[in-house]
């Protein structure tokens, strides 16, 4: 049997392990109860970034984008549906460039959207500019490593 798989709760940023054949049984925190798979992009924090970017066993795709870009409103609401479609085989947040000024430096964030795919804290992949629902989710298929979750 696989290891369990280490997992930070969206809302407590607690590291859960989860083995890989519950994943798709909307698994919940074991500290807060929170679900582990909101089925929706939730927002990451500088604090909360490491936890999900670095210390999670699964690929994390972020949305970077501001409250001001219209691109970024614009593909909204097709990145929240790309969530529903590509849980529990990775996970989907978004970072607030002006609210986490630090994030978008710390990876050189230079326009918005841009949607970057992180394992183990190593970048995959990026691909700046908005995209419809069906451009996310064939992007970030493409981009996954071979055999992950
Ligand atoms: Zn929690």
């Amino acid at each position: 049997m696989a290891d369990p798989l280490q997992l930070a709760c969206p809302h407590c940023n607690a590291i859960n392990r989860v083995p890989v054949q519950r994943l798709a049984d909307d698994p919940v925190c074991g500290r807060c109860r929170s679900r582990l798979f909101p089925s929706a992009p939730f927002a990451l924090t500088v604090a909360a970034f490491d936890a999900h970017a670095q210390r999670s066993d699964l690929p994390l795709l972020v949305d970077f984008w501001a409250p001001w870009c219209g691109p970024c409103r614009t593909m909204a609401p097709a990145y929240a549906q790309a969530a529903a479609l590509l849980e529990p085989q990775l996970r989907l947040t978004k970072v607030d460039t002006e609210a986490e000024p630090a994030l978008a430096s710390r990876f050189g964030i230079r326009s918005i959207p841009t949607l970057a795919l992180f394992l183990h804290g190593r970048e995959l992949a990026r691909q700046a500019g908005a995209m419809p629902l069906q451009s996310i989710v064939q992007w970030t298929r493409q981009h996954l490593p071979p055999g992950a979750a």
